[in-house]
């Protein structure tokens, strides 16, 4: 197997300073993160990777050996993370900084954790936009302890399992963690006197009704973003976001094609070779409908395109289209007059001109009931 260039890995140049090595290796970490990217092996490799070329390359001696001999000059030194070695405890004081998770002790204020609701809206709401009040469970502090979690007049206890630090290291193949402590939930101290209201959590769970403001034209799979709505922060960390993710009930006349709508309709052969007015509906008029002028001589799946008929796009000043789809419909069944009629229109194709042809039919049509 061909080992890739480190400069290349880290996507710098062979003159690149130390800081900027290190800030290409962080934004790579962050990217390929094994967290961020659970299942995903080829992930895996790039952090692997990466972090094989960050430790090479950010130190001064082994940056040089391998500028002057390549792979060859740093083997058994740059590139061996694959089995044993652990990433994570080496670059330790980095991941401190990228992850915020290295030696810190249990009183650290943290920030709440992100929200997700799964919001169903109807076709029409997410096509008009507006407002829409959903009701979500989060956890806030507790008003009874001030989310202390003990009881009144009462205090917490050092945790034993992880001495008061919170954090306890775990192992999970070649990568350790540092994770929060499971006796202490992370909180570092053991609370003997629970109080009644939290039973020792400190934080409640409460009912919030929210408005949610759903710009025109959103849809399935569309995220909005609910700043400080999520969970409530630990030690005075700011509270997460409350992210809702939007599913888009199907409508019975529109189907959806991004920002464009597609109404389909069946028409008689007569009136695709006559053509017709018909009505359409659009957003504007559900109901009423809009006069669609069916050209002669349209051929079955034929689509026509309504411009500025469609569904905005969110947050900008541009309105998707309306497409029309016309299907020619072939009568089974006719009857012994539009037979005759056919056969004469037969002949006259034979013939010539066609507008005589025509002529049949106008006649033809009035018999169908056109
Ligand atoms: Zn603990
Ligand atoms: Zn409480």
């Amino acid at each position: 197997m061909s080992q890739r260039d480190y400069y290349e890995i880290l996507g710098v140049q062979r003159n690149a300073g130390e800081e900027e090595i290190k800030r290409s290796f962080r934004k790579l970490a962050l990217k390929y993160h094994p967290d961020r990217n659970p299942d995903d092996p080829e992930a895996s490799v790039r952090f692997k990777e990466a972090a094989e070329a960050y430790e090479v390359l950010h130190d001064q001696e082994k940056r040089q050996r391998y500028d002057r001999f390549g792979h060859a000059g740093v083997s058994g030194n740059g590139h061996n993370f694959g089995s044993s070695s652990d990433i994570f405890s080496h670059f330790s004081d980095i991941f401190a900084d990228l992850f915020g998770f290295a030696g810190m002790g249990g009183n650290r204020a943290r920030s709440g954790g992100d929200l997700r609701y799964n919001l169903e809206i109807s076709f029409m709401q997410a096509a008009k936009g507006g407002e829409v009040r959903i009701k979500i469970p989060r956890h806030e502090h507790c008003r009874e302890c001030g989310g202390s979690g003990a009881a009144a007049g009462s205090s917490a206890s050092s945790c034993p399992d992880c001495g008061g630090l919170g954090q306890i290291r775990r192992s999970q193949g070649i990568f350790q963690f540092q994770m929060p402590c499971p006796r202490c939930g992370g909180a570092g101290k053991i609370i003997t006197n629970p109080c009644p209201k939290c039973r020792g959590a400190g934080i409640v769970e409460k009912m919030r009704e929210l408005a949610v403001s759903i710009p025109a034209g959103v849809d399935t799979g569309n995220c909005l973003r609910l700043r400080g709505e999520g969970e409530a922060g630990v030690n005075g960390g700011s509270p997460g976001d409350l992210h809702v993710v939007l599913h888009v009930q199907q409508d019975k006349t529109f189907e959806r094609q991004g920002q464009d709508l597609l109404v389909r309709r069946d028409i008689s052969f007569v009136q695709a070779i006559l053509g017709d007015r018909i009505e359409l509906p659009t957003l504007r008029e559900p109901e009423a409908g809009i006069a669609f002028e069916i050209p002669k001589g349209v051929q079955s799946g034929q689509v026509f395109r309504i411009a500025r008929e469609g569904l905005p796009y969110p947050g900008r000043n541009r309105t998707g289209d309306l497409l029309v789809e016309l299907t020619v419909l072939i009568p089974k069944n006719i009857s012994q007059e539009q037979e005759k009629l056919l056969r004469e229109f037969a002949r006259l194709e034979n013939e010539k001109p066609l507008n005589k042809a025509k002529k049949v039919f106008k006649k033809m049509g009035s018999a169908i009931g056109l």
